[in-house]
């Protein structure tokens, strides 16, 4: 089959994936629709903790996750199927070609944003009814598109599994919003025997006819919830018998805005919630901190992390209160594989409506698929990730955030000429 004949399926699988957005860890309705795609073509499908180690899982909120186990109930997805997934999302799906070849994993992630998606009658979603069912949830960052990309490669490398060798992983990831899930993913030792792993996002940098197939500049981070338990008191009649845990977290802040600048690369420290307090005239015992640091190397962002610890452990201690820091999410910089961008290069020039092919280029922010190409190096593989341009309506996250559907074909192309370079039948 032409490859042209498959982007009615990227785009009916892209809206369709876009109309039930679901947050980090709680996407069992979407991990079903994918398992069940999969296992209809022919894949064996991993499920929970096969594909993530509980003990790993960052930034998880259990809460969040039995609203989406329900939601997923009154979808109609099976008993049979939830359990399988021992209350963790995610898939991996394997297809063994049956002949000698490399291991090939390709990784798509899998949530959304919690943002409301616009009314405006102009956005396309709602032009063309596929607008987000799922209130306060949209799909702002692209990842139905990856997922879509995903499926239709995976129903591509079926239909074209007699010219092809190895075992292909295609890997459904949970919880990239906050760099949560790769960690656990990472850790289940799913990708342990990858030989080469490769993973996308839509939009970003590149203008559609755009692919970037050597991005740098990914960013160490390691994201903190931060929480100070002081003691309430009155505070007219006896504030010197409280223990102002506001305080300490507004000192702390401050602090924390001030870690000087390290001389070897850039860095990043931002506390973006801060919530104390429970009346004018009580001395606030309890205060929560939701902050993050980045480093330009892991190495940095140790510095900027021991920095942090450092300050949150010292403001506890002048105000007499008691700390604890939960670590909520983690990833860090990546480097491509040489030959693999040599691949990208090639594969890309013999896609039509690729029109430039950037080489390097600053992707600014941070991709927790960085944690399984490091898993997959250390296990002797190769890992590259790239960036598939896109007209977007807006930036990413916001709530009138779209791509042209045609970008889709091209990541489809992308990823199916690099299955064709890597287990292709020589
Ligand atoms: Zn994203």
């Amino acid at each position: 089959m032409a490859l042209s004949s498959y982007y009615k399926q990227l785009v009916d699988q892209r809206r369709e994936l876009h109309q039930w957005p679901e947050p980090g860890w709680t996407e069992f309705t979407t991990t079903n629709y994918l398992a069940r795609k999969l296992k209809a073509w022919g894949y064996e499908v991993l499920l929970g903790t096969k594909v993530v180690k509980p003990e790993a899982c960052l930034g998880r909120d259990e809460k969040e996750v039995q609203a989406g186990l329900q939601a997923a109930r009154e979808h109609g997805v099976s008993e049979e199927f939830l359990k399988a997934t021992e209350g963790y999302t995610g898939c991996v799906g394997v297809l063994d070609t049956g002949r000698p070849g490399p291991t090939m994993a390709m990784r798509f992630d899998i949530d959304c944003i919690p943002v409301q998606e616009t009314d405006d009658p102009n956005h396309i979603p709602n032009k063309d009814g596929f607008r987000s069912k799922h209130n306060g949830f949209m799909h702002a960052c692209g990842h139905d598109c990856h997922m879509s990309i995903g499926l239709t490669t995976a129903k591509w490398i079926v239909d074209n599994k007699d010219s092809l060798t190895g075992r292909i992983k295609i890997v459904f990831q949970p919880a990239e919003e906050g760099v949560r899930g790769a960690n656990a993913v990472a850790a289940s030792g799913v990708l342990d025997d990858v030989d080469y792993f490769l993973g996308s996002h839509i939009g970003m940098v590149a203008k559609y006819g755009e692919v970037v197939i050597d991005p740098w500049g990914f960013l160490c981070t390691t994201k903190y919830d931060v929480t100070y338990d002081g003691k309430p008191a009155h505070a007219g009649v006896e504030p010197n018998a409280g223990r102002n845990a506001l305080a300490a977290a507004c000192a702390a802040t401050m602090q924390l805005l001030g870690i000087p600048r390290h001389g070897s690369g850039m860095t990043r420290v931002n506390v973006g919630i801060l919530q104390a307090g429970t009346g004018r005239n009580v001395i606030p015992a309890h205060a929560k901190l939701v902050m993050e640091v980045r480093g330009e190397t892991a190495a940095i962002n140790d510095y900027m992390s021991e920095q942090a610890m450092n300050i949150i452990k010292g403001c506890a201690i002048s105000y007499g209160v008691k700390y604890d820091v939960r670590t909520m999410g983690a990833a860090c910089d990546m480097k491509n594989d040489p030959e693999m961008v040599k691949m990208l290069r090639e594969v890309a020039g013999t896609i039509p409506e690729v029109k430039q092919i950037t080489g390097e280029a600053n992707f600014g922010g941070s991709e927790d698929a960085s944690l399984l190409a490091k898993r997959v190096t250390e296990h002797g593989g190769k890992a590259a990730f790239f960036v598939t341009g896109a007209d977007r309506k807006a930036g990413h996250h916001q709530f009138n955030f779209d791509v042209n559907e045609p970008a889709l074909d091209v990541g489809f192309r992308m990823f199916t000429g690099m299955v064709k370079k890597i287990c292709g039948r020589k």
